[in-house]
């Protein structure tokens, strides 16, 4: 009885199996339908530089609005290209499109650095590395940056670092992306040439809650600076967390405070109000550390 019971679990498991594979197939069958069809957007988020209180750089978060399953979020369909060539086709259309829409800003009279996320895969990749490095010549106005993650430096180490300093070298900008909430590793981050390090979510949504989270966060702020990178704080969405942070000398904040990611439209808007920041000005601190 137990064989036949263990025999008929592997049969649902299996069956299973297939199911999700089929589901992952059909996914990624539409999600390159939707590339071809332009049916991809970008939405940009905007980063507050503290001292100044303006908006310097903006992240490009990729959308996708299935037919029939609505909106599916980038962590799903990004994991899954990365699982297939498909990355890299959906990264070229991200850069092209970013870039295009840079130029719009520019014309606006907006300019500010646009940062564009960057798969590990891509990253250790040489000849994607070149065709970022001759996509961006071809516009003039090009301020662009990568966010990449410890992790696509550590899978990879040797490539990895040798294209990032490609692309340093090149004038583009390098921000490391959810910083704390890998490996962390002091050993890879002091070989990475990046400007800036961008604190998790996750130590920022408790910040003013928690005993830990804030002496992590001034603490990795330290690091940072000495290391000469400045640090942005991610997912911040309280008045107190920014007085916490402004406190620790932390150098920009986005979040939902600031802005949700927004239409090309809205950040143009958004950019061309120069009131805009003085809003964040008011909100003295009330800590002392
Ligand atoms: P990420 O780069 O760490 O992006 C930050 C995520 O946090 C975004 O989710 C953003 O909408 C969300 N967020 C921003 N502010 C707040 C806040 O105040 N509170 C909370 N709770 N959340 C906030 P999103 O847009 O769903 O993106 C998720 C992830 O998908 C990104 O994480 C990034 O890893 C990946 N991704 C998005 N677009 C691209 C892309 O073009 N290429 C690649 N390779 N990955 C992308
Ligand atoms: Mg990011
Ligand atoms: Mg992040
Ligand atoms: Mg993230």
């Amino acid at each position: 009885i137990e064989a036949q019971a263990q025999g008929r679990g592997v049969l649902l498991y299996r069956e299973a199996d297939l199911q999700k594979a089929a589901e992952i197939s059909a996914m990624l069958r539409d999600l390159r339908a939707a590339l071809a069809d332009d049916d991809l957007s970008l939405v940009y988020q905007p980063k507050l530089h503290v001292p100044s209180q303006t908006i310097l750089s903006v992240e490009a978060l990729l959308r996708w609005r299935h037919s029939s399953k609505g909106w599916i979020s980038p962590e799903v369909f990004i994991g899954l290209a990365e699982q297939t060539g498909l990355i890299a086709d959906i990264t070229r259309w991200v850069v092209r499109r970013a870039l295009r829409d840079q130029t719009w800003l520019v014309e606006a009279g907006n300019s500010v650095t646009v940062y564009l996320n960057l798969s590990g895969r891509l990253l250790a990749d040489a000849a994607f590395c070149a065709w970022i490095l001759e996509t961006v010549r071809e516009f003039d106005h090009c301020a662009l940056g990568f966010e990449i993650t410890e992790t696509a430096v550590i899978d990879d180490p040797e490539h990895a670092l040798a294209n990032l300093q490609v692309l340093v070298d090149a004038g583009l900008k390098i921000a490391i992306d959810d910083y704390g909430s890998g490996l962390s590793s002091l050993a890879y981050l002091k070989q990475m040439p990046a400007h800036e390090l961008k604190i998790d979510k996750m130590f920022i949504s408790t910040l003013t809650s928690s005993h830990r989270d804030p002496l992590l966060v001034r603490s990795t702020i330290d690091v940072a600076h000495a290391l000469g990178m400045e640090v942005t704080a991610e997912g911040v969405e309280t008045a107190g967390a920014l007085a916490l942070l402004r406190v620790m000398g932390c150098d920009h904040i986005q979040g939902y405070l600031v802005a949700k990611p927004l239409e090309l439209s809205a950040l143009s808007d958004l950019l061309g109000d120069k009131d805009f920041g003085a809003s964040f000005a008011r909100a003295s601190s009330p800590f002392k550390l």
